[in-house]
């Protein structure tokens, strides 16, 4: 088994307290890797390691374009190390290794990106109405960043965090998931290698109450950055409001993807399987929702089914295979609970509804991709977040209706519309409450997009230029050139 050490300033060790805790390996179900559990103690060293540098370090007295260079070496760095990245990535969560391979070679985009723009924030010299004063206001980096990621992009989405709060000029505290710390441990090695300086980046590898809470509550923490789960989300604001700190918040879904009956159908059937059963429909994004037109509604379902049916399950590594199985125990109990809860609310299982033993499946954590019809948008299969490979079908007549369906949700994180309808295309994405809208497409995320949630989907959003301000303040600074203050004393009208 492959031991993992974590980052801390300037050292790798582990935790305080000597303890470790194992990542399992979802397609053989068997433990692959131990990693140091973080506490309390350790997430002090981290938190006093990335303030040190950014208080007296020299990534502070760098120019920008100085961490511009740094960032651009690590992005080279991830590319030239892309395909061990992914190997770690599907040993943690059993996402297909084509995907995690995907998402690797894709990921120095965002380095590369932020990289350009750390050199071009630019303050302004404002007018004030002060005679012969001056104002100018510039934008500064907030100190150190606490990045909290999920276990099913788990570099990626760490990386939508660190990338612009270090072009920004701050340092940072990683904190994985316990599912998922391998790739972000190799990344911080990564930055070491390139030259980023000690203390810049840290990683405290352990779990949600030992690392992230006490991360979230330090009081030299400045700025949280949080991916994962709704009622995470609650404890990491509700935590983060006791000492204000600025949060973002990256949520769950359960988004809607619309199919109009003049769609172009064979798009709008792959576009479907792509939004739910990808990635094993666990992704904050998935379409766990289709909304399909009556009209079409019986021959685009029957269509979808025999599409899925072809699906491969199986070794995630294997590049046959379709769908891989789902990440950890705790996620294929509530995937089943919910397939379970479906059915007892009268949804109708078309495809799928059990655990897979398919040959090749018996021993990982494998669901059967699974379609329920006849779902009515106020039973808990429509509203609540599976994070599984299971699809809730919902007939609409309007585009009213369509509309007043897919806002109808405590989420609020992204829409998939497929018209070949001008009008309705251009219309229909102002009308839907959400963060993300594709038409004629499902789940592109691109560096240059910004992308997050309303509702119960989160706050904030990363990605694209203006994601770098999340990272930075304002500040006003008053000059008066010409000595001659006013008596304080003496009020002037
Ligand atoms: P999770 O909330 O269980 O854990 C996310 C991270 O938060 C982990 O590192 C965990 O250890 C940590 N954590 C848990 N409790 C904490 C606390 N009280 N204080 C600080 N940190 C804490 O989520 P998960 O199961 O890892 O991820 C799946 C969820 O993430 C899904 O709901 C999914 O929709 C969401 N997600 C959202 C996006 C997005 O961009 N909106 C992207 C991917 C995943």
């Amino acid at each position: 088994m492959k031991s993992f050490e974590m980052r801390i300033g300037a050292m790798w060790r582990g935790a305080s307290n000597g303890e470790t805790f194992e990542s399992t390996d979802p397609y053989t179900a068997q433990p692959w890797a131990s990693f140091p559990r973080g506490t309390a103690q350790d997430v002090d060293a981290a938190v006093n390691a990335a303030h040190a540098a950014f208080e007296n370090g020299p990534w502070t007295r760098m120019t920008a374009s100085a961490r511009g260079l740094l960032l651009h070496r690590l992005g080279d760095a991830i590319a030239a190390n892309a395909a061990q990245l992914a190997d770690m990535e599907v040993k943690d969560n059993g996402k297909l290794r084509a995907e995690m391979l995907a998402q690797m070679e894709y990921l120095p985009q965002w380095f590369y990106y932020y990289a350009g723009l750390a050199d071009k924030v630019e303050g302004a010299v404002t007018p004030i109405d002060r005679p012969g004063m001056m104002h100018y206001v510039t934008y500064e980096p907030l100190g150190v960043v606490a990045a909290i990621a999920p276990w099913n992009s788990p570099l990626l989405l760490a990386a939508w965090k660190i990338a612009p709060a270090l072009a920004a000029g701050n340092t940072v505290v990683i904190k994985p998931s316990e599912f998922s710390s391998a790739s972000t441990l190799e990344f911080a090695r990564l930055c070491e290698d390139v030259g980023f300086p000690p203390g810049v980046v840290n990683v405290v590898t352990g779990f949600g109450n030992e690392v992230g809470q006490p991360l979230v509550v330090h009081p030299l923490v400045a700025r949280v950055a949080f991916t994962g789960s709704d009622s995470g989300g609650r404890a990491v604001a509700l935590n983060a409001a006791e000492t204000f700190k600025r949060v973002s918040l990256e949520l769950g879904g359960k988004s809607a993807n619309i199919v109009f009956d003049d769609a172009h159908l064979d798009d709008a059937v792959k576009g479907v399987v792509s939004g739910i059963f990808a990635a094993t429909g666990q992704t904050c994004m998935a379409g766990s929702r289709l909304l399909v037109q009556s009209s079409i509604h019986d021959e685009f379902v029957a269509r979808l089914t025999e599409f899925v049916k072809t699906a491969r399950l199986g070794d995630p590594s294997d590049p046959a295979t379709h769908i891989g199985p789902v990440s950890t125990q705790p996620q294929l109990d509530k995937t089943l609970s919910y397939i379970a809860i479906a059915k007892a609310e009268g949804a109708h299982c078309r495809l799928g509804g059990e655990r897979s033993r398919r040959p090749g499946c018996e021993q990982g954590l494998f669901v059967e991709p699974t379609i329920f019809t006849g779902v009515r948008n106020d039973m808990r299969i429509a509203r609540e977040e599976v994070f599984g490979p299971v699809l809730a079908v919902i007939p609409f007549d309007t585009e009213d209706e369509a509309v007043a369906i897919a806002n109808d949700n405590p989420y609020g994180l992204a829409a998939g519309v497929w018209t070949q309808n001008l009008q309705r295309a251009i219309t229909l994405p102002r009308r839907l409450h959400v963060g993300t809208v594709w038409v004629n497409a499902y789940r592109v995320v691109s560096y240059m997009a910004p992308f997050g949630g309303v509702k119960a989907s989160g706050m904030g959003r990363e990605n694209g230029v203006r994601a770098i301000h999340e990272y930075l303040e304002a500040r006003s600074v008053f000059i008066n050139p010409v000595p001659g203050i006013a008596n304080p004393f003496v009020l002037s009208r």
